[in-house]
């Protein structure tokens, strides 16, 4: 019998223990500072230098390219090394799933990655280490190297659409998987959401690992509200048996 694929859907939960905020929560920053809402949509950052000015600050500054991957992220890895078929969909854009150790062509982040940034005019993509490294010497809002064209990171802003490679994987690793866990997410921002609803109709297990209640609770097999980074590691030792 070969063994089953585990697909997990990872959301800003899972990274809240390792010092991200969630910024979309309900303390979330984009709704304390409407203001901060300019700094991810791919029109004001294009058209605004002081908007990317602020930006390439909050990335100097950000706790996300300092994170350490927390035990929920471990766990995930470990599961993957015990030779169980893991797939993850990610909507955080920490990188921190291959930090932990999943290979990073098992890992698919719909909303990208702040680890890179790219190219709004010939989509060269480069690290984002390199970025801050001239940010720090004094470039306030640096262009790309390759032809002046204003850089960002490579996450999906608002008014972005979707990478639809990425999409089309995850939703393939939805219709095949035999267990899908979502973790960390309310399940209400599509399309990543529904694809907890394809995984479903698909006859997957669906286990959804969240401290609130999400979209999709009516329609999961296993609920667990408990914290993640102590729920998810012994759920995932369980799938490994
Ligand atoms: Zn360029």
């Amino acid at each position: 019998m070969s063994k089953p694929l585990v697909a997990l859907l990872t959301g800003a939960g899972v990274s809240t223990d390792s010092g991200i905020p969630d910024y979309r929560g309900p303390d979330g920053l984009w709704r304390r500072d409407p203001e901060a809402e300019k700094l991810v949509t791919y029109a004001s950052y294009r058209g605004a230098p002081e908007i990317r000015r602020r930006s390439w600050r909050m990335r100097r500054d950000s706790l996300a390219l300092t994170a350490e991957p927390n035990a929920a992220y471990r766990a995930v890895a470990e599961l993957e090394r015990s030779g169980v078929p893991v797939r993850v969909i990610t909507q955080n854009v920490d990188g921190l799933h291959q930090l932990a150790g999943m290979p990073a062509r098992k890992v698919l982040e719909l909303h990208g990655t702040v680890r890179d940034v790219v190219c709004t005019g010939c989509h060269a993509r480069s690290p984002m280490e390199d970025a801050l490294a001239r940010v720090e010497a004094g470039e306030d809002d640096p262009p790309c190297r390759g032809c002046g064209g204003v850089l960002k990171s490579a996450t999906v802003m608002f008014g972005e659409r979707l990478d639809p490679v990425v999409l089309g994987e995850a939703l393939a690793v939805s219709k095949a998987c035999t267990v899908f866990v979502a973790v960390g997410t309310g399940l209400q921002v599509h399309p990543a959401a529904g694809l907890a609803g394809v995984a479903a109709d698909h006859g997957a297990r669906l286990i959804i690992v969240n401290a609130e209640p999400t979209s999709y609770d009516d329609r999961a097999d296993e609920i667990i509200r408990e914290p993640i980074g102590t729920a998810l590691p012994g759920l995932l030792r369980g799938l490994a048996a």
